[in-house]
């Protein structure tokens, strides 16, 4: 029989109502044997992520020593919603737990897990299911890397006795039993974790939209849904900025091919969108398939005349980024000239020390820097090996007077990534987008 691991995010999990949804899902398919939830989120616009209300609990203990003022908010939350189903399940116990978990715990991890593993405990309830915990199963190093074939095997083996499971997305722990959380949003991560060690024919991943679009529905109105998105693609487009997947979903699935259906819990009948290893042999040919935009990013540009000649120019002033611990995203080059596109949460208040670093390293001609840079990413295999891709790019934008501050496209070419002013950003991709759709 097939094999479905379900995950569902933050608004299939915020009210009796969406829980109820949940339910009706998990119940007309006896092959949705696997559930993995995120913490409730937001009810109406407006209203707090549970998630964000625990990390609130943790700086509120830190500074008063009590987290009553956010854990209220979080009891009342929690209790209403196991009033509301009805459920004969006493909650209290497991908040008064959690509240002093939070008091003593030394680290955000712990308190920001919380969400998802009350949310599972409700879950199991209502669907009346076996609740295994990730702490368990879900391990880190002592570093704090994720450990994934330690990982594969505890969960495999754990689930293997069991027909069906509630499990919390988001966190493990580490080999001395503290809690550690992925980063934000990474119970998608969680649900790739569980498909590939069940092995399952598919993973589902319940969400509040139909599926992967075009391009962001804030920017363009009504974009075109994707029917089908390569791994590849749908990284690339996530790391830019499309929310609807975490970025690093597809790891765990890499070497199994498992697909993922974006599919929506408040329009279950809807197809969604199937992010596959290969798009080649499942979709029409299409030159792009998606754009996305990301704002908030800082250009070091420096030019020094035969800088291509001269040895170590490069390693010189990329260890002035290791230095200060700092990625950078993309690094294009001319002859004379280089720029290091950096994000702006990489730097703290210090870019002179870093540019007077650089000028002592290198000695450029000219250094300085453009704040206030958004990039927007033009993704999609079809480009690859197809003239006109860029051209249809640039003369969109020229058209539409907005000037480019940086060009770069991978060797994969799976991508064309340009750099606009911040105020350009929306405009920009609003004109790439009907250039091509
Ligand atoms: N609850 C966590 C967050 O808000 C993780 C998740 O929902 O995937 O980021």
């Amino acid at each position: 029989m097939e094999l479905k691991v379900c995950k569902f995010g933050g608004t299939s999990m915020a009210t009796k109502d969406s829980v109820l949804k949940v339910k009706n899902i998990i119940q007309s398919d006896n092959s949705r044997r696997f559930v993995i939830v995120s913490a409730p989120g937001k009810r109406f616009p407006g209203d707090e992520k549970v998630t964000d209300l625990l990390y609130a609990c943790y700086e509120e203990k830190n500074i008063s020593g009590s987290c009553r003022g956010y854990f209220d908010k979080i009891r009342e939350r929690f209790v209403s919603l196991v009033k509301e189903l009805e459920l004969d399940f006493d909650i209290i116990p497991y908040l008064d737990q959690v509240e002093k978990g939070i008091i003593e715990s030394t680290s955000p991890d712990y308190a920001a897990s919380r969400g998802e593993y009350l949310s599972a405990i409700i879950m199991a309830q209502v669907l009346k299911m076996d609740f295994v915990d990730a702490a368990d199963v879900i391990k880190f190093t002592a570093k704090g890397i994720f450990d994934s074939e330690f990982t594969n095997d505890l969960v495999s083996k754990r689930l293997s006795f069991y027909n069906g499971a509630v499990i919390p997305g988001f966190y493990g722990t580490l080999p001395d039993g503290k809690i550690k959380t992925f980063t934000r949003g990474g119970s998608d991560f969680t649900g790739a974790i569980v498909a590939r060690a069940v092995e399952a024919d598919i993973y589902e991943n319940w969400t509040d939209v139909d599926g992967f679009m075009t391009t962001d529905p804030r920017i363009v109105n009504n974009p075109r849904l994707i029917d089908y998105l390569s791994y590849d693609e749908l990284r690339e487009l996530s790391y830019m900025g499309a929310g609807v997947l975490h970025p690093e979903s597809t790891f765990p699935l890499q070497a199994t091919g498992i697909p993922i259906n974006i599919k929506n819990t408040f329009n279950p009948s809807a197809p969604g969108t199937m992010i596959v290893k290969d798009t080649a042999t499942v979709s029409a040919p299409r030159l792009i398939t998606g754009i996305a935009g990301r704002k908030g990013f800082t250009t070091i540009f420096i030019k020094k005349s035969m800088m291509n000649s001269e040895i170590g120019f490069c390693r010189k002033v990329l260890s002035v980024l290791e230095y200060y611990g700092i990625n950078m995203e993309h690094m294009p080059t001319g002859i004379d000239t280089m720029s290091l596109i950096i994000a702006d949460n990489e730097l703290e208040n210090n870019l002179d020390e870093i540019l007077d670093r650089i000028r002592g390293k290198v000695n450029p001609d000219l250094i300085y820097i453009y704040r206030n840079i958004s990039l927007i990413a033009i993704v999609g295999h079809g480009m690859s090996n197809q003239l006109g891709t860029a051209a249809k790019v640039f003369s969109a934008l020229a058209n539409a007077n907005i000037n480019v501050k940086m060009i770069d496209q991978g060797s994969s070419e799976i991508n064309i990534i340009v750099g606009v002013n911040a105020d350009d950003m929306n405009r920009a991709i609003s004109a790439i987008y009907h250039a091509f759709f």
